[in-house]
Order: C-alpha cells, then sequence, then structure tokens
C-alpha cells in the first residue's frame, strides 16, 4: 500500500526542508561532536530522526522553543517526565521556594511524609521509599523481592521496558528468551535471570511461575513501551491469582500508566499490587521516583535488613529523597497531577486518536490507535496487538522516522522510537486539530 520508494523520497525531502529550517542546531551538532560522545549527551539522542536532534532553548505549558526559534506543540513531553505539561508554575513555585532552603541534606524533611501519605491514597500501599529514577525504583523493588522470597529470578513481560534494569533486558525470539539486541556490557545473560512470557498468555505465565523460582513478576498493567496493549479481561487477575498461588510478588510499575489518572491503573483498575514503582513525572520532571509496598512487605523487611548494613546494601542513592525533589513531587502531586488535570486531557487524548482514526478510515490504511487515559499512539498494524511479541512484528523504522520528521518540520513534537502522543492538561482543541491536519498531510504525501 505504501511504496517504498516514495517513502524514501518523502524522507529525504523532509531531510532537506529539515536541514534548511534547523542551521543553530546543526552548528551546535556539529560543535558538540568533539565534546559529546557522537555529538549528544545521551546516546540514544542519536536515533532521532533528521540525523540530529534539535536543541532546546525554552519549554513551557504544551510548547517547546529549539534555538532556531521553531515552536513545536510538544507531545513528547520528556517521554512523560513533563507529562504535567513543562514548568507548571505550582511546582516552580516550590522548587524557587526549597532551594533557598536547602537542596540536599542526607536528612528528611515533612514533605517526604506527605507525598507518602499521598502516594498511599492514590495506590492503595501504605509504605514508601524513594529513588532518583524509575529505573532506580525498580531496581530497588526487584532486589527487596529477591531478598524476601529468597528466590533469584524476576519475570517480565516480551518487550517490556522498564529503564535500564539489567535483568529486564529480554525478550522472547520464536518463544524462546534471548537477550535483547543492544544490550550493552552485561555482568550476566538476562536469560539467566529472567522468565520472559507474552502478556495476555495466561498459560505461559502459569508455566514460567510452577518452577517456583520467581521472586517477582515487573510489569506494566498496560504495556506502553511497545505501543500502547491493554491486559485482556480478566488477565491482571489471573496474575495476581498466580502469583498469590505460587509465593511470587507483583511490582506493577506505574511510571507511564499514570496517565491513565491520578493513582494509574492500579487504581482504575483495582489492582492490589505488592509494590508499585513510579517516577518521570510525579516531580513534573524533577529526578525523583518512589516505591511503594504493602504491610505484610514492609513487615518481612525490618525483620531482614540489619541497620548496621542498611547503608550498603545495593538500595540507596546519596540523592535519592533529597529535598527539592520532595518538594517537587509534593507541589506536583498537590497542585498540578490533579483528578482535574486528568478531566482537562483525557477527553483531547479522544480527540487526537478520533482525528488521526478519520484520517486512517479516509485514506484505507491498515493502522490503527490506541489510548490509555492521556497517551495515544497510532500504530501500523490492521488490528491492536495483544502482545509485545505481536507489536515488534509490526514496527516499520523508515516510516516511523518519515512519520516523525514530517511531524517536527511542521511544529509538532512526537515521542521518538515510537508513534506516542502525550497530552498535557493545557492542550487546546485547536492543537489537537492542528495535529490531525498535519498527519493528514503527512499520509497525503505518501498515499494520496
Ligand atoms: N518504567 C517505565 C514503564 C518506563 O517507560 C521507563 C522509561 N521509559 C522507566 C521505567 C525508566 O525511567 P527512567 O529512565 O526515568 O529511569
Amino acid at each position: 500500500m505504501i511504496s517504498r520508494s516514495n517513502l524514501a523520497r518523502q524522507y529525504s525531502l523532509e531531510q532537506q526542508r529539515f536541514l534548511d529550517t534547523h542551521p543553530r542546531s546543526r552548528a551546535l551538532y556539529d560543535r558538540a561532536r568533539k565534546s559529546l560522545l557522537e555529538g549528544v549527551p545521551m546516546h540514544w539522542m542519536k536515533k532521532w530522526a533528521g540525523g540530529f536532534p534539535v536543541f532546546v532553548a525554552s519549554a513551557r505549558g504544551a510548547y517547546l522553543t529549539d534555538v532556531d526559534g521553531l515552536q513545536y506543540l510538544d507531545l513528547c513531553l520528556g517521554d512523560t517526565g513533563a507529562m504535567t505539561g513543562h514548568a507548571p508554575p505550582d511546582t516552580l513555585e516550590a522548587i524557587h521556594r526549597q532551594a533557598t532552603r536547602g537542596i540536599t541534606t542526607m536528612l528528611p524533611t515533612e514533605d517526604s511524609l506527605w507525598v507518602a501519605e499521598e502516594l498511599g491514597r492514590r495506590f492503595g500501599l501504605p509504605h514508601w521509599q524513594f529513588a532518583l529514577s524509575a529505573t532506580d525504583a525498580n531496581r530497588f523493588a526487584i532486589r527487596l523481592a529477591r531478598m524476601i522470597t529468597g528466590r533469584p529470578r524476576i519475570l517480565v513481560f516480551n518487550w517490556c521496558y522498564h529503564g535500564t534494569v539489567d535483568e529486564t533486558l529480554v525478550i522472547l525470539q520464536d518463544g524462546v528468551p534471548q537477550m535483547r539486541p543492544g544490550n550493552i556490557g552485561p555482568a550476566v545473560n538476562p536469560v539467566e535471570t529472567t522468565r520472559v512470557v507474552e502478556f495476555n498468555d495466561r498459560p505461559a505465565l502459569a508455566e514460567a511461575l510452577s518452577h517456583g523460582d520467581v521472586a517477582c513478576i515487573l510489569a506494566e498493567p498496560a504495556m506502553t513501551n511497545i505501543g500502547i496493549i491493554h491486559p485482556d479481561p480478566g488477565f491482571l487477575a489471573a496474575m495476581s491469582d498466580l502469583a498469590a498461588r505460587t509465593g511470587t510478588l507483583v511490582v506493577i510499575d506505574e511510571t507511564h500508566t499514570l496517565c491513565a489518572g491520578p493513582g494509574g491503573c492500579t487504581a482504575a483498575m483495582n489492582l492490589h499490587p505488592d509494590f508499585v514503582t513510579v517516577g518521570k513525572a510525579i516531580g513534573a520532571g524533577v529526578p525523583g521516583a518512589a516505591y511503594g509496598f504493602s504491610s505484610k512487605v514492609a513487615k518481612a523487611l525490618e525483620s531482614r535488613i540489619p541497620v548496621s548494613d542498611c547503608d550498603t546494601g545495593g538500595i540507596g542513592g546519596t540523592l535519592a529523597g533529597n529535598s527539592l525533589s520532595l518538594a517537587a513531587m509534593r507541589a506536583t502531586l498537590e497542585l498540578v497531577l490533579t483528578p482535574e488535570s486528568y478531566r482537562r486531557a483525557i477527553p483531547m487524548a479522544a480527540r487526537f486518536r478520533s482525528g488521526v482514526e478519520s484520517v486512517i478510515a479516509e485514506y484505507a490504511l491498515p493502522w490503527i490507535v490506541k489510548q490509555l487515559g492521556c497517551r495515544v499512539e497510532y500504530w501500523f498494524r490492521p488490528a491492536p496487538p495483544r502482545n509485545g511479541g505481536e507489536a515488534a512484528a509490526a514496527v516499520d523504522a523508515e516510516l516511523d522516522r518519515y512519520m516523525h520528521l514530517a511531524a517536527l518540520n511542521r511544529g509538532i513534537l512526537l515521542t521518538p522510537f515510537h508513534n506516542m502522543a502525550l497530552i498535557a492538561p493545557t492542550v487546546t482543541e485547536s492543537d489537537i486539530d492542528r495535529h490531525s491536519a498535519v498527519f493528514r498531510e503527512s499520509v497525503e504525501a505518501l498515499v494520496g
């Protein structure tokens, strides 16, 4: 349906337009190649469509301005770190206030209690600890689960992403676990530490847990990193049942699914996991993350962690739980990521979805759109995938790259590496309609 030669031609037109309109970003990139590995501060930024990333001048609310003075509607929002919209005034005020009173001290502030109590209300778990990134929150939850259960392995779903956690970098290839391509310098092959099954596959999950060697399942309640994949009705209940019957703990990673509502999917789907981990948006992008757990877990930990060794036990971080992160989290949870903000953002996500769906219908494309709260994603296959393997098989890197660059050249920033849009609470109907028009124009050039 899509001619590859036309796709290549359209991409090269977009590439030229990108070069012509981004001279300052290009100059910074050329300069950066002398001081940064391959010209970028994080190597994955090499993967942005266009050949180099745009350099940011400022970001406010739902908009971002680059060093060439071009403005974008930001639907990437720092891959969820800025789901609140950039620099929300209430969080900014708290940051300014706290910065003048001390940023990090190795001692608790009252904000830590407030945040733990609020996370407890939202996710239904009474005990909380803090980390600096969602990756670390996941790592720490895994370590605690291994210690409590005395079991060596964890279980994840195929094509999950939970940050740079060694144990999670494993996928299924033709049903056989393999190290994920690109895994850099692993200490051990994660196939040895991890069981991996497809999402929504109850028999495979039952079989994997039947060995009795899995400390915890680490899962997003709806997958978001290989497209949005909703759980089949009853799947999460079955997962929790199987876990309870086999003595396996459940860690629910709400870092992205916080898009579903103030208490993520845990609240929206009435889940009762042993742990919840969450990061990115809870401080409006100020580094900070949290992991919560049940009273049963807390009790098991108290008797197992000797105070003499608790500062060197593989869980920590000097800056974790610092006063600035906690002040940002408190203001964000209290005043920004409120139920009202979701009431504004979710209908805009629905409008995005129907805008894209109407273009897909107009051009009879075999594509679908999935929505989870204020997160929306289109995917190049005709029916919703039920698991990571199905979703991964539909990845079309060339088409992705073109759609991203065409959008970027027309003032719309999508999340790179998938076709994901996250809708900030300040996004307006006309912003969404502009995206629909740009999406239509990009498709028209391909298949019109
Ligand atoms: N959990 C999920 C579900 C994620 O998508 C990510 C990152 N995309 C992480 C954890 C890790 O977050 P961070 O890179 O901020 O540690």
